[in-house]
């Protein structure tokens, strides 16, 4: 089946009682057991497993084309899940541009257990140096946050196989409609399920999607259901009924960040408009081999510095200044403030998330904002 039809159908476990179309939400902590002490409809807890949680994993799994998926609380709790599960002394090499929370994490939760050196991806000579014989994981996050980079997953893939490294991606920003990590090799896929598989900003989540239920996979699977990180059924219902119209929003999406980029390439208050779509951009050719689209984000530099980068994201009207990304409002932020202070994001940068609001809306707002500077 194709991506549209399995984003409405493979989430949806029809309820066999009331033959409701969409899926009920089991709020049930636990669930009866059969004469012979089993579990006749294969829940025991809602910890380890529920309805909504299944239907939730069914359909993650078969967007990115995996054997199995994990669902969590958040995506800092599925990337949380896969540190977890690596012995202590493991060395991780980590993208030099890496979403501050899961860098955060590492840094302050797992420092001291695991050894991480954050690397520029897209230079693979430098990837291969920093190899180490401890080395058990490569986290790719492409395109990146907030500088929008982009890596070669397949070389990637290629440098790890050789050497046994399990390599997990973070695919939160290109969702699988428009990147497919497990196809190109990688052997974990991880999402924040709170940006575009929610895609309202109303409901928080992560996963992670195998290629193949390994040993490591089930130490994952392990890890979800004893530490405990599990979203609730509301959760999985939200986040299913987001899935449903994923394809569409990101063909919105895609179409209004390729225009608001060309917009702001051409404006004279910007220094440099960071957006994989443009041919400007360095790994313009890597991203259009192993994307299908090019995203609904985007990082711009605002001429004048901090200041002046501030007073337009004060100045926006439809446009809202908040964090976060992938909803179907856009949000634009400026991500200095909100990093830790060793960020390497430049001072005068704005992320915006573009939403599904018409483009020409979007391109007044920040003309506006841009002539305050
Ligand atoms: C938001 C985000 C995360 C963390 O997800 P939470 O759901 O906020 O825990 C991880 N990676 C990327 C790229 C993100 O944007």
């Amino acid at each position: 089946m194709k991506i549209e039809t399995i984003a409405i159908h493979a989430g949806n476990l029809t309820d066999q009682n009331s033959k409701a179309v969409i899926q009920p939400i089991t709020l049930s902590t636990t669930f009866e057991r059969g004469e012979d002490g089993g579990y006749p409809a294969g829940y025991m807890y809602t910890r380890a497993d529920n309805p909504n949680r299944k239907s939730l994993e069914n359909v993650l799994a078969e967007l990115e084309g995996g054997e199995d998926a994990c669902s969590f609380s958040s995506g800092n709790a599925a990337g949380g899940a896969v540190f977890q599960s690596l012995e202590p002394g493991s060395h991780i090499i980590a993208p030099d541009d890496m979403y501050h929370g899961l860098r955060t994490l590492l840094n302050q939760v797992f420092k001291g257990i695991l050894d991480v050196d954050y690397v520029e991806l897209a230079d693979i000579e430098a990837v291969k140096q920093a190899l180490r014989p401890q080395t058990k994981l490569i986290w790719i996050e492409t395109p990146s946050n907030p500088l929008l980079k982009i890596s070669d997953i397949k070389a990637l893939v290629q440098l790890a196989q050789q050497r046994n490294i399990m390599v997990c991606c973070d695919n939160t920003f290109a969702t699988p409609v428009l990147q497919r990590p497990l196809e190109l090799g990688a052997d974990l896929v991880m999402h924040s399920t709170t940006k575009y598989f929610g895609g309202h900003s109303d409901v928080l989540g992560g996963a992670l999607i195998t290629r193949k239920k390994d040993a490591a996979w089930e130490k994952i699977r392990s890890i979800q259901s004893l530490a405990g990180a599990v979203p609730s059924p509301f959760d999985c219902y939200l986040t299913v009924r987001g899935i449903k119209t994923l394809p569409y929003r990101m063909r919105g999406h895609v179409e209004n960040a390729g225009k608001l980029a060309k917009f702001l390439q051409n404006h004279p208050k910007v220094e440099a408009v960071f957006y994989p779509g443009l041919a400007s951009h360095p790994n313009h050719n890597i991203a259009a081999g192993q994307m299908s689209g090019f995203g609904g984000m985007l990082s711009f530099l605002v001429k004048g510095g901090a200041e002046s980068a501030r007073k337009v994201a004060n100045s926006v009207q439809v446009f809202t200044q908040a964090t976060s990304l992938g909803g179907v409002e856009s949000l634009v932020e400026h991500r200095f403030s909100v990093e830790p202070p060793d960020t390497k994001t430049p001072q005068n940068l704005l992320r915006v998330s573009v939403g599904l609001e018409n483009i020409e809306d979007l391109i007044e707002d920040l003309s506006q904002a841009l002539e305050k500077v």
